[in-house]
């Protein structure tokens, strides 16, 4: 008898690389290209460092409050954690506690699988159809709860909102997750759907559309019940997760909705030309609605592709996993830094 046979042993989520070199142009990991807004700027300014001999507000209530306002739902129908891993980590804990397998597509964000066993959830991969899109028919079957990001990842693609309803309404006795990290590069919020379905809950981030991944700010919304059996874990866990900067700055990215609107708009637009380019060099790709694209060219396979960037300070995300190991997800960086991209590709697959 050994300590070691009481260790919960897990495979851990690979992160992707941050690279300590600034130099390259860094497409691994979906970050925005673009700083957070002005206002953010200004405020870390003047973020008072005598403020952080005291402890956070442990519910985060100013963002929440700010948050509530743009969303246009109550306080109480939003949890805020240390960006959206924490918040789905902590569902995961509270909500998937049945004996039935909870249901997420096979090829997703690779987390899921992660905490499920960390928390030994059993689960069941469900595979996407062909085309990478999910058949909701295939969620009709008795499970423990269900989630799915929307858009998908690595995917990029969109389903639409008839396709989740149809998956919510499928299930109500259990909860549903959407996972809309990506939602604000084109997709329309099951949002709407929470006064409608008490067993939903829609999870987004600040990490991408709002520039601040670094600050890690994730938040859910649901209807108040399942807010409060959120909270009531997360306190009996960790009360005081949020740090004061991130709550303080965070409330200052939401007020500038302009900035936000620009910035989204500015990634979308980049993503429509690259796919054009990426489509003209013989890539193929599902229809992204993400800030990333996820392309498979026609003759190079993916891991040369992946390597022979890399060799030129390009960093895009490779798996080496059945039915995706011959992808790419390219995260869409700024015009300059896609056309860096687009040329090092040109030499690349004609070499
Ligand atoms: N969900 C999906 C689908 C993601 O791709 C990511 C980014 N890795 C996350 C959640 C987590 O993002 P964050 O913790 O930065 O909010």
């Amino acid at each position: 008898m050994s300590w070691e046979n009481n260790v919960r042993r897990v495979i851990p989520y690979v992160a992707g690389e941050q690279p300590k070199n600034k130099n390259v142009i860094k497409l691994n990991t979906n970050e925005c290209p673009y700083p957070p807004a002005p206002g953010v700027e200004d405020k870390k300014r003047e973020l008072d460092c005598g403020d952080l001999r005291l402890y956070p507000d442990t519910d985060a209530s100013t963002l929440r409050s700010e948050l509530a306002r743009y969303y246009g739902v109550r306080d109480e129908q939003i949890f805020i954690g240390v960006g959206s891993d924490d918040v789905i980590s902590m569902s995961f804990m509270t909500f998937f506690n049945g004996r039935a397998p909870i249901l997420f597509p096979d090829v997703t964000y690779s987390f899921y699988d992660v905490w499920a066993k960390l928390y030994r959830i059993p689960y069941e991969q469900i595979p996407l159809k062909e085309d990478w899109h999910i058949d909701p028919s295939d969620y009709k079957k008795e499970n423990g709860g269900i989630i799915f990001p929307n858009p998908n990842a690595p995917t990029g693609l969109l389903e639409s909102l008839d396709t989740v309803e149809s998956i919510i309404a499928a299930n109500k006795d259990v909860v549903v997750i959407v996972d809309e990290a990506y939602i604000d590069f084109c997709g329309k919020s099951a949002l709407p759907l929470i006064e409608k379905y008490d067993n939903l809950l829609v999870v987004q981030t600040f990490s991408k559309s709002r520039a601040m991944a670094g600050l890690r700010v994730g938040f859910a919304i649901g209807n108040e019940k399942l807010i409060k059996y959120l909270n009531d874990v997360k306190f009996s866990f960790n009360s005081y997760t949020m740090n004061r900067p991130a709550q303080v700055l965070g409330v200052e990215a939401v007020r500038d909705d302009a900035y936000f609107k620009d910035i989204c708009g500015r990634i979308i637009n980049t993503r429509e030309w690259v796919k054009k380019e990426l489509t003209r060099l013989n890539f193929s790709f599902p229809d992204s609605s993400a800030n990333f694209i996820f392309a498979m060219h026609k003759n190079k396979p993916a891991k040369e592709i992946f390597t022979a960037l890399r060799e030129r300070e390009i960093y895009v995300r490779y798996w080496n996993k059945p039915r995706i190991d011959n992808y790419l997800r390219i995260t869409i960086g700024t015009d300059d830094e896609m056309k860096a991209l687009i040329n090092a590709l040109e030499e690349i697959s004609i070499s």
